[in-house]
């Protein structure tokens, strides 16, 4: 479960989230769509402290940190118990496939080096790269790129993916195998919040799609309240641009 609680954050005089109030069950998949600069992504941020907010609460887990009082220990508690998927994927150009995957565990988990390789060789067969294991990132497309990311992300078990635009910086051709990995993963009950320009993919995987603007988040439902049947004016516009 994540809760997050009047989440501010600056940047110089940029208020870019105004009080966020949020709260995910287990298991959900939340998406946050809105336009560019809404907040999507510094929201997502703010979440495992990667930008750490001014005020407010954020509670992953069994993990409460409030950001005013936060130590360094305490951004760190919270940031492992989620993983997270980038836009540029962030993989480490001189390790190897199998390597990149392995890396987290016996860094941040502390894991004998066997124990992480099977894990990582399982979560690679399941992202379809069971015969890259030993290709380093740059033999491999961008879309073979992000899988290994995900994979990165399942192999350290969070309990929640974030996903920052995962297929933003892909030729549009190598899309479609990133998002079928993700709902492949999203079906089996990880809780996910993924931020995405992906409209069809938004409707197809959510529980839940939130919709920013301007720092706030402005309407909130299932996909068939938010893409069918919109309340609020903002949202409406951001939809018929977008679609
Ligand atoms: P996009 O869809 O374009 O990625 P977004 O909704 O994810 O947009 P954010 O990336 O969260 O928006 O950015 C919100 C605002 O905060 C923008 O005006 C952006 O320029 C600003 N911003 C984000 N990160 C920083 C930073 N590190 N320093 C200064 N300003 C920032």
């Amino acid at each position: 479960m994540i809760i997050l609680k009047e989440i501010k954050k600056s940047f110089n005089k940029l208020q870019v989230l105004q009080g966020i109030n949020l709260r995910i069950d287990r298991g959900e998949v939340v998406t946050i769509l809105g336009p560019s600069g809404s907040g999507k992504t510094t929201l997502l941020r703010c979440l495992n402290f990667l930008e750490k907010p001014e005020k407010g609460i954020v509670q992953i887990g069994n993990i409460q940190v409030n950001a005013e009082k936060a130590t360094k220990k305490d951004m760190l508690s919270i940031r492992k118990q989620s993983a997270m998927v980038f836009q540029h994927y962030n993989l480490f150009a001189h390790k190897t496939v199998l390597e990149n995957v392995m890396e987290g565990l016996i860094v941040a988990k502390k894991m004998k080096k066997k124990d992480a390789r099977n894990i990582s060789e399982r979560v690679l067969e399941k992202v379809g790269l069971a015969d890259k294991l030993q290709h380093y990132p740059s033999q491999l497309s961008g879309g073979q790129q992000q899988r290994v990311g995900i994979a990165r992300a399942l192999a350290l078990n969070p309990e929640v993916i974030l996903f920052d635009e995962p297929t933003s910086a892909l030729d549009p051709e190598l899309v479609g195998e990133v998002l079928s990995v993700i709902k492949e993963i999203a079906r089996e009950g990880i809780t996910m919040v993924v931020v995405t320009h992906e409209m069809s993919f938004a409707k197809e995987v959510s529980d839940r799609v939130l919709f920013m603007d301007g720092g706030v988040i402005v309407e909130e439902g299932t996909p068939l309240e938010i893409f069918n049947a919109p309340k609020e004016d903002r949202t409406r516009r951001f939809l018929q641009r977008v679609s």
